[in-house]
């Protein structure tokens, strides 16, 4: 049964037969509802939706982050970053997270800016432990050093793992770019391990050849994960292919209209693709020059005709255009350029748009977002720190602590009567 705001409720049922018409919950109570009257629904009106004074409502238009069931065919997928390089309140960089009813869940880009709005899907941290990398644009994995260590503050206590294209040569693969990240985070590293249960730490790359072309580069669960070329910047672009329980979705990083994508993204379930600002806005509103913004939003990027170009021919049951700063007076001129070249289903992704998609149905609405989110508990255990990796501090800084034993003592105090333990102060 769902759970609304942390209560389980009756799940409620119509009943329509004959004259008899009336509510039921899963324990077969009948509730006092207000139902359309049987005039009502012979008509061509629709239904009013079930309502009551005290219940939860089942057919909320919002996502409530961590209060829906998943179903076990279901999968949700939820854009955590849908703007531009430059993250702004309204929209993150580069991030979708995808959550299928097996419990999997991956993340698809981690741009500068995501790590808040994954924070606020309110996801144990254990859970969310597989990130795929499109590209190296900081816009596309800014994040992901907070993400891999702030993780580990909020209880994530298994080893992050990222699948990333090689490059040209091993200076611009993912592989290089980890190990470096690592080696840039020393100091970050050396307050916590040794200090606090560090497992989540860890992290595991996972590089494959940017020049794959629908080869499998994930195989778990029977989710499938394939990557194909993209064309950006440098080799080393890709996209991403989905496959699980019969539902085909397909993340493209940044990418220039290309070949692999029409191919490979075929009828997908749902496909995501860039749709750039198109090169008028790009003058008007950010001062590129004519030329910059013709380069820039139709041969580095994918103009919304050429977006829509794109999904006219994967005709894809929802079509998912991002990048680009989703406002009042840029989306109608971007639905109105992509409606030149495509006339199917569309989304034009801001950040927090949720897709629940079923072989039946695809729903789409806005996800709630919790400003005051905490980090879950952990899921399991912590364990004892090994002390020995702990990186000693000088005798210059230790000796220019203030201790105030006047009123740390009574602390521990609190606590070890709390817990009937004997802790004392002390580094
Ligand atoms: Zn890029
Ligand atoms: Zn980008």
């Amino acid at each position: 049964m769902p759970r609304f705001a942390g209560t389980t409720f009756g799940v409620l049922f119509i009943f329509v037969c004959g004259a008899a018409t009336g509510i039921y919950t899963m324990r077969g109570t009948v509730q006092p509802q207000f139902v359309a009257s049987a005039s009502a629904q012979q008509s061509d009106r629709p239904r009013p939706a079930v309502i009551s004074p005290t219940k939860a409502r089942a057919d909320r238009d919002i996502y409530f982050p961590g209060t829906e069931d998943l179903r076990p065919d279901e999968m949700r997928v939820t854009a955590l970053g849908t703007g531009m390089p430059s993250a702004r309140p309204k929209q993150a960089a580069a991030c979708f997270l995808v959550e299928l009813g097996n419990g999997d869940k991956f993340l698809f880009d981690i741009g500068s800016g995501s790590h808040e709005r994954i924070a606020a899907q309110k996801i144990p941290y254990d859970y969310l432990d597989k990130v795929f990398i499109g590209h190296l644009h900081v816009d596309h994995f800014g994040d992901l050093p907070t993400f891999w260590l702030g993780g580990t503050t909020m209880n994530r206590l298994v080893p992050l793992r990222v699948w990333g294209p090689s490059g040209s040569k091993p200076e611009l693969g993912t592989e290089y770019c980890m190990e470096k990240m690592q080696e840039m985070y020393q100091w970050d590293i050396g307050t916590r391990s040794g200090v606090i249960d560090f497992r989540g730490g860890e992290l595991q790359v996972n590089e494959f050849p940017f020049d794959a072309v629908n080869e499998i580069i994930y195989n778990e669960n029977d989710v499938v994960i394939r990557s194909i070329p993209a064309i950006h910047g440098l080799d080393g672009a890709v996209s991403f292919i989905l496959e699980w329980n019969d539902l085909k979705f397909v993340y493209g990083s940044d990418t220039y209209p290309n070949k692999w994508y029409i191919e490979h993204a075929a009828g997908a379930d749902l496909a995501i693709h860039e749709c750039f600002l198109p090169p008028t806005l790009l003058i008007k509103k950010q001062g590129f020059a004519p030329l910059e913004a013709l380069s820039v939003g139709t041969q580095g990027h994918t103009s919304p005709e050429q977006f829509g170009k794109v999904m006219s021919i994967v005709k894809p049951r929802i079509a998912v255009g991002y990048h680009f700063y989703n406002d009042f007076d840029t989306e109608p001129e971007v639905r109105r350029r992509v409606r030149k070249t495509f006339d199917g289903p569309l989304s034009l992704a801001v950040d927090y748009m949720v897709w629940n998609v079923t072989k039946d149905d695809i729903k789409v609405r806005m996800a709630a977002k919790d400003e005051e989110v905490w980090p879950s508990p952990p899921l399991k255990e912590k364990i004892a720190p090994d002390f020995r990796n702990a990186v000693p501090i000088s005798e210059f800084t230790l000796s220019g602590r203030e201790e105030f034993r006047e009123v740390v003592l009574p602390l521990y105090e609190e606590i070890n009567e709390i817990y009937g333990t004997e802790f004392k102060p002390g580094l």
